[in-house]
């Protein structure tokens, strides 16, 4: 079987390494046209936390896809591989001065080792008059590692990478026998997808070695340590396509993490970078058999769509769209 994966960010190279388990003799090649620092999955702070209104298709599938996606960063994590996974345990604090609602997240509070309300000591850890606040144990994927080290790992296991840009699913026709489409924002040209939309980011990577422990608070604050920064954010910039840095986002996530934690004043600036969420509602992960006119039927399985969190639940969809080529394979799934 030929199998080709179109995307090289974390959703495309998490999918690479499950499919290489389940199909060791398949010839398996990834096509994309940016890699590594070029992919949004680079922007991502890494950190294993799905926001309450993320969606699969139902509330099973969703909850399915976190618990999966957790089992297998845990499962890295574990071996020595880990640090040069760029995986690690990550706790943190999540405060709120609105409601408890925000402090609170059904999706994660049965998955993780420790999910549970902050004690009133706890809500003094940080300046600011915070109301409700919990504590979680999870884990950080940072992808600066993560890409290369998946890529490597897809090489040596025999997979192939190409450079090529796809303008449409026509122009890899008859090059495999399924592709796996894992084009995160641009999914929106060539699927011609309505629903997906970007959600605008910004961030700031700081210099901050001695922070141990990762921060939320109101109006869209995180503070999240990794291996080689502290990713300092942010802001959801709905439906905007806009990739140039704003000083004005720069001022504001300065000033709401630095009134967080006020030693980040002093800590050096280390980049600055904008990257567009690949939101849809549902997260699409389904087959598709496409008509190529005077050529034949495509078999795509499509892979996008995780907004904000596709490092967190890159593995989960991943196995669940490895289960739809198999379907397909196997002609479960039939034109
Ligand atoms: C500021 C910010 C912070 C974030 N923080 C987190 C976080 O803490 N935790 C979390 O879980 N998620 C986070 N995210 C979300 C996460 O980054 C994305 O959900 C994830 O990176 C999407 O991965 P992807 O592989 O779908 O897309 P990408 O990383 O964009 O990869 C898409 C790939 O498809 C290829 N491609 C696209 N179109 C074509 C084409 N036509 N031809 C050939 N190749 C093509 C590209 O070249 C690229 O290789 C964050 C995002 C942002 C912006």
């Amino acid at each position: 079987m030929k199998i080709g994966i179109l995307g090289s960010g974390v959703i495309g190279l998490t999918t690479a390494l499950e499919l290489q388990k389940e199909y060791p003799n398949a010839t398996i090649s990834i096509v994309a046209d940016r890699f590594y620092k070029d992919t949004v999955s680079y922007v991502a702070a890494g950190i294993f936390r799905p926001g309450t209104a993320f969606s699969g298709p139902t509330e099973e599938i969703t909850k399915k896809w976190v618990a999966d996606s957790f089992e297998h960063w845990d499962e890295i994590r574990k071996t020595a591989e880990a640090s040069k996974a760029g995986i690690t345990e990550l706790s943190g604090y999540i405060f709120s001065s609105i409601s408890e609602s925000i402090t609170r997240n059904p999706l994660i509070e049965d998955v993780l080792p420790v999910y549970r309300r902050a004690t009133e000591e706890e809500l003094k850890i940080c300046p600011g008059d915070w109301k409700y606040g919990s504590f979680f144990s999870t884990l950080v994927t940072e992808c600066g590692l993560y890409l290369p080290w998946a890529t490597q790992k897809f090489l040596n296991a025999g997979g192939m990478v190409f450079n090529k840009k796809v303008n449409t699913f026509g122009d890899i026709y008859g090059d495999h026998d399924i592709v796996i489409n894992c084009t995160g924002m641009n999914a929106k040209e060539l699927c011609n997808d309505r629903k997906l939309v970007p959600v605008r980011g910004q961030i700031l990577k700081v210099d901050a070695p001695w922070l141990k422990m990762a921060y939320y608070a109101d109006y869209d604050t995180y503070i999240v340590p990794g291996f080689s920064a502290v990713t300092c954010g942010g802001c959801r910039n709905f439906e905007s396509w806009d990739m140039k840095v704003s000083p004005h986002d720069t001022a504001a996530i300065k000033e709401r993490c630095e009134a967080l934690v006020p030693g980040l004043k002093t800590a050096p600036l280390k980049e600055i970078r904008v990257g567009l969420r690949p939101h849809r509602d549902p997260c699409r992960v389904e087959t598709e058999f496409i008509d190529i006119p005077n050529r034949g039927i495509m078999r795509i399985v499509h892979q996008y769509g995780h907004g904000g969190y596709g490092v967190t639940c890159a593995p989960g969809t991943a196995k669940h769209a490895v289960k739809l080529v198999r379907d397909v394979w196997t002609g479960y799934s039939k034109l």
